[in-house]
């Protein structure tokens, strides 16, 4: 494990130094201040180094509380001429004890996407534990994620948009000023092919990015057929800062845009309102997004987030939502779930556009890189193969599209969400 990187090691060598029994106080550095450095309180105890996971605001929206702080991030350095074996242990929140992952990621360079180590994790009092060796004068990285940098994933697309037909749209920027760029697989939109929209990135930590690299690198070689009659918006990045600031879920305003897309906040949510904007110019008849499980085990499932049918506009569109729904069922170990959020993308989107949504798609890193990038593959084929068999001419709304909105369908998504809401909030009332 570990190079003799010594020099990358320097840039970002600010935040700990410490003194371990027999090693002298510069032999080990604590490394956290780099693009997605995330580690709290780090300490040496003997031949330990106990760390606790940093905490970013829980998000609650459409009455439910979501909780991510899942995921460290962090470097050590090891500055002495012998190699350094040192047992890290994570000392977790109560409410996340039960969270052990089955794999730790690891990297010599803070750049490069991270890659399974062969470390066992073990249980401890204190939450979990493993063995870490560091090569001397070297440094490695660690995380118990599939941690995918934002430098690398950049540097994949740039390469990437060499290559006909991807060509890359700056739609705006962060809350940190960073860019905001999605990728089309397309020069000038023709509306008589259907459009698909697919993000990652949301959550910065999940490793999903790995999907959309994948389905990019697939549409420019096996797969470029497919933008002959369909064509493609790729954003893998949806949420930059999150991944330059070391966070799970939410941008540097604290908001998860997942959960709570705040399309109408350009102040604290730029991330948000640019993509809204984006997507008013682009309006996509199918939008996919693309999320990942790391450390929540078996009892997570890989599969499609779907909107009960009754929120789509016309008897077509809930035909093909359905059709599309049960082609990516058949894909072997999906399972779907209907999510109700009103507040997130996947909802205004359909709302305002009449679009398709399957968004989240769990997958789960417990499949590798290689299964997660064969099985985004194969969502978008799927997608596809159903998408030949439909007409999707009238399915945008107006002013974007040609279809009314039925005032039965209006008002039979009133009715649900009504039924929906009214007994949350009046247990909210009554608590
Ligand atoms: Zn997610």
């Amino acid at each position: 494990m570990g190079s003799r990187n010594s020099q990358t090691c320097q840039i970002h060598n600010k935040i700990f130094t410490s003194l371990i029994n027999n090693f002298t106080n510069t032999d080990l550095l604590i490394l956290s201040d780099f693009s997605g450095g995330s580690i709290r309180d780090p300490k040496f105890l003997a031949q330990d180094l106990i760390c606790k996971l940093k905490l970013e605001p829980l998000v609650t929206a459409d009455n439910e509380t979501h909780d991510y702080n899942l995921h460290f991030n962090f470097g050590i350095q090891n500055n002495s001429k012998q190699l350094k074996t040192i047992n890290i242990i994570i000392d977790l929140e109560e409410q996340h004890l039960n969270l052990k992952p089955k794999t730790i990621y690891t990297s010599p360079s803070p750049t490069h996407q991270y890659c399974e180590s062969k470390t066992n994790v073990l249980p401890n009092e204190l939450g979990y534990q493993f063995e870490i060796k560091i090569d001397p004068e070297s440094c490695l990285y660690i995380s118990n994620t599939l941690w995918n940098p934002i430098d690398a994933i950049n540097k994949t697309f740039e390469s990437l948009c060499q290559q006909e037909p991807l060509h890359v749209i700056d739609y705006g920027t962060s809350c940190n000023g960073n860019k905001l760029s999605a990728y089309k697989t397309f020069q000038d939109r023709d509306l008589n092919k259907p459009l698909i929209l697919i993000t990652s990135g949301f959550h910065p930590t999940e490793g999903d990015t790995t999907a959309t690299e994948a389905i990019a690198k697939w549409l420019l070689t096996t797969g470029k057929d497919n933008t002959k009659n369909v064509d493609f918006v790729i954003i893998p990045v949806v949420n930059p800062d999150g991944f330059t600031s070391g966070y799970n879920g939410c941008n540097t305003s604290g908001i998860n845009l997942f959960w709570d897309f705040q399309n109408y906040n350009l102040k604290s949510c730029p991330e948000a309102y640019y993509l809204w904007e984006f997507i008013k110019q682009f309006p996509p008849n199918i939008y996919l997004d693309f999320h990942a499980y790391s450390i929540q085990g078996k009892q997570k499932k890989i599969g499609p987030y779907f909107k009960p049918e009754i929120f789509y506009f016309g008897k077509l569109t809930k035909e093909y939502a359905s059709k599309m729904l049960k082609s990516l069922e058949s894909l072997p170990g999906n399972k779907s779930q209907k999510l109700y959020a009103p507040s997130t993308l996947a909802y205004k989107i359909t709302k305002t556009f009449n679009t398709i949504t399957f968004a989240k798609y769990h997958l789960h890193q417990d499949l590798g890189i290689h299964g997660l990038q064969q099985l985004a593959i194969n969502v978008v084929q799927n997608i596809v193969h159903t998408l030949n068999h439909c007409d999707l001419h009238d399915q945008i709304l107006r002013p974007y599209g040609s279809r009314h909105k039925p005032y039965k369908d209006i008002l039979s998504q009133m009715l649900y969400t009504c039924r929906y809401s009214l007994p949350k909030q009046l247990k909210k009332q009554f608590k």
